[in-house]
């Protein structure tokens, strides 16, 4: 039988706070359905600094690249805002996408029904919006080489680079995505002015042959952004590249109200991945009990579908959550009644008692 090694990486901030709650939420599923997964933790981020000088230990990296998933809470804070780039919390998140090869960026932006008032949109244009955004992690002018200044420091540089076969690992990943969803596929490019967008768009056509279910559409960046909050349930699955990526999942994110509620998957090629909520540490909430655990929880949800094809177990967790928030429970980001208002850990538990 496969392994199913899970290690946590609770990092700093409410990130351990709310991956406990995950922690409770994985640990009872796994007992109550016998899924055969077992848990291990570690330390990343400031804490790791502060105990082992470095934000991500080798140990840590060990147990990760031995590990079949891993969730992380959080990284970051305060403290270790003016250490060295180097030393820096984040760079530790830096360092497992590329020591773990992560190119698969995977962010569905889902808008409970019991929660449309939170969103920056009217609640009729986001009522049931359900999309996953799939995001190229590890190459695009993020990490394109030549980069830097003139001899004369009087301009600066980035290249926007993608090969075939990374262009091709990525379009799989979310054709493979749209297949167990809609079977609308919307790749998005700019091709009308990058060289590098056009080879995107031909390898992405090229692929769909052998997707025959799924419907491909293409379009360009600045249109699917403007879309995105005109009428952003056309799309179900968009795929795109780094830094395209990277501004329309946070667009999305607005969508669905609280950054509390977002859970986020990077994948590899092995489907090895990495789960973690989109938030960050949250400084000024850590330790109050106020955090939002449905992020993290809803990560556990994507490990168990993405890295286990536990798809049944996954869904029971999204079940769980909808029926929480449909009995008005909320925790303290989220707008509602007053005297619902749950802490982390009622939350977490609240959750547990609709898993039963
Ligand atoms: P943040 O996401 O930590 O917080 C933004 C706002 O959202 C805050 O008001 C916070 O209280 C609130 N918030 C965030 N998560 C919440 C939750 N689960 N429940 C309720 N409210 C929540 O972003 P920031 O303030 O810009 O960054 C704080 C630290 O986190 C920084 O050090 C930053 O570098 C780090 N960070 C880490 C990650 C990561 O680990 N992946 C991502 C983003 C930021």
């Amino acid at each position: 039988m496969k392994t199913k090694e899970v290690l946590i990486l609770p990092g700093d901030g409410i990130g351990p706070e709310v991956c406990h709650e995950a922690k409770k939420v994985l640990e009872h599923i796994n007992d109550t359905k016998d899924l055969g997964i077992t848990i291990s933790e570690s330390a990343v981020g400031g804490c790791a600094f502060e105990e082992f000088g470095n934000p991500l230990p080798e140990k840590t990296l060990k147990l990760a690249q031995r590990s079949d998933a891993i969730l992380l809470g959080a990284v970051g804070g305060p403290s270790w805002d003016n250490l060295d780039y180097d030393l820096r919390p984040e760079r530790a998140l830096l360092g497992l996408r590329s020591e773990l090869d992560l190119f698969a960026n995977l962010r569905p932006a889902i808008l409970s029904k019991y929660l449309s008032d939170s969103s920056s949109l009217k609640p009729e244009k986001v009522l049931d919006l359900d999309m996953l955004i799939v995001r190229e992690l590890t190459g695009g002018i993020y990490f394109g080489e030549p980069r830097g200044r003139s001899d004369t420091n009087e301009s600066a540089f980035n290249t926007m680079v993608y090969s075939k076969n990374e262009i091709e690992r990525i379009g799989r990943v979310a054709f493979e995505a749209a297949q167990k969803r809609n079977k609308k596929l919307c790749s998005v490019d700019k091709a009308n002015v990058l060289e590098v967008s056009v080879l995107w768009r031909e390898v992405i056509s090229d692929l769909a042959d052998e997707y025959p279910d799924v419907h491909l559409s293409h379009m360009l960046v600045d249109n699917a952004a403007m879309q995105l909050v005109r009428e952003p349930k056309q799309f179900d699955v968009i795929v795109t590249g780094n830094l395209f990526g990277d501004i329309l999942s946070d667009i999305a994110a607005m969508l669905t109200g609280s950054i509390g509620m977002l859970p986020s998957a990077s994948l590899n090629s092995k489907n090895q991945g990495l789960y973690e909520p989109v938030h960050g540490s949250a400084p000024d909430i850590a330790g109050k009990g106020l955090a939002n655990p449905i992020a993290a929880i809803l990560s556990v949800a994507m490990m168990l579908k993405y890295s286990f094809s536990l798809n049944e177990a996954s869904s029971d967790i999204e079940i769980a959550i909808q029926e929480v928030l449909s009995e008005g429970y909320i925790t303290h980001d989220l707008e509602g009644n007053n005297n619902k208002k749950l802490s982390t850990s009622e939350m977490g538990n609240k959750i547990i008692e609709k898993l039963i």
